[in-house]
C-alpha cells in the first residue's frame, strides 16, 4: 500500500469535498471500517478508507455514509497500551488532597478497557465509587523511543477524547492502580481522531446528565503534551495506536448506574457514554 501513503490530503479533499482531518472507526452492522468524517453537500458524512490509516495510509474506497447512519466505534484500539498521566492539573491534584508531582505521574490502562462512543461503562461490583475523568488524549502514529519534546509532532497521529474512568475507592485501597484504572469499559475513547490540532489551549468540559462538572483549559496542564510524550517515551517504546491520556482537570466526581457522562474537548468533539450496573 505504499502509494496510499503518498496520497496528498489536498487530493483526498478534492475527492470527498472537505478537508481531511477527522479519522473515525465505524460499523454499519458489518465488520468495522475506518473513514474520514466531514461535511459534504450540507450533510455530515463518513467516507470509508481502505484498511487502517495508522498502518496503510489514507486511501478512499469510494463508499460513503451519512454520519447518522453509522455506529461510531473507538477510533483506535491500542495495539499495546493506554498510558495515563496522573495529577497533571494543579486544581485536580488539590481536590483529592494530593501534591503536584515534579515529574509526570504515569500509569497504564489495558487496551481491553477501551470502549467507543455510547458503549456502556459497566459499574464493577467491587467498587462503590466510580468517577469520571474527562481528558485530552494523544494517539501515537509511529514507533518511537526517547522522543525529544521539540520532535513530538513527528510521532503524533492525532488527538481524541478520553474518559479515564476510575474506581476511586479501589485506587485508594490498592497500592497499584491496575484494577482501579483497568476494568473493562474504563477507557471510553472517541468520537474520532482529529489529526490537525494545536493542543495548547483546548477547553475540556465534562457533563453528567447535562450538568457541567469539569471545565478547564489544557493550557493549565502542568506537563504539556510534548513533555508527557518525551517523558513516557524515555522509559517505554510507543507503538502506532498507543494512546496517552494527558490528565484530568478539577471537578471529578462519582457516577451511578443510569448516568450519562459526556466529555467534550473543543476542536475535537463530544464523547458520550451511559453507566450501567453489572448484571
Ligand atoms: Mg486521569
Amino acid at each position: 500500500m505504499a502509494p496510499a501513503r503518498r496520497t496528498s490530503r489536498g487530493l483526498l479533499a478534492a475527492q470527498v469535498g472537505f478537508r481531511v482531518v477527522r479519522i473515525a472507526r465505524f460499523t454499519t452492522g458489518d465488520v468495522p471500517s475506518y473513514g474520514v468524517v466531514g461535511q459534504a453537500d450540507e450533510e455530515e458524512i463518513v467516507a470509508s478508507l481502505v484498511g487502517d490509516p495508522l498502518y496503510s495510509g489514507v486511501e478512499l474506497t469510494g463508499e460513503r455514509h451519512s454520519l447518522g447512519e453509522v455506529r461510531l466505534l473507538a477510533p483506535v484500539i491500542p495495539r499495546s497500551k493506554v498510558v495515563g498521566i496522573g495529577r497533571n492539573y494543579a486544581a485536580h491534584a488539590a481536590e483529592l488532597g494530593n501534591a503536584v508531582p515534579s515529574e509526570p505521574l504515569v500509569f497504564f490502562k489495558p487496551n481491553t478497557s477501551v470502549i467507543g462512543p455510547h458503549d456502556p461503562i459497566v459499574y464493577p461490583a467491587a467498587s462503590s465509587d466510580v468517577s469520571f475523568e474527562g481528558e485530552l488524549a494523544v494517539v501515537i502514529g509511529r514507533i518511537c523511543r526517547d522522543v525529544p519534546a521539540e520532535k513530538v509532532a513527528d510521532v503524533i497521529f492525532g488527538y481524541t477524547v478520553c474518559n479515564d474512568v476510575t474506581a476511586r475507592d479501589l485506587q485508594a485501597k490498592d497500592n497499584q492502580w491496575a484494577r482501579a484504572k483497568g476494568y473493562d469499559s474504563f477507557c471510553p475513547l472517541g468520537p474520532w481522531i482529529e489529526t490537525v490540532l494545536n493542543p495548547a489551549d483546548l477547553m475540556v468540559t465534562t457533563t453528567v446528565n447535562g450538568e457541567v462538572r469539569q471545565r478547564e483549559s489544557t493550557a493549565l496542564m502542568i506537563h504539556d503534551v510534548a513533555a508527557c510524550i518525551a517523558y513516557v517515551s524515555s522509559f517505554t517504546t510507543l507503538l502506532p495506536g498507543d494512546v496517552i491520556a494527558t490528565g484530568t482537570p478539577a471537578g471529578v466526581g462519582s457516577l451511578t448506574p443510569g448516568d450519562e457522562v459526556s466529555v467534550t474537548v473543543d476542536g475535537i468533539g463530544t464523547l458520550t457514554n451511559q453507566v450501567v450496573a453489572r448484571d
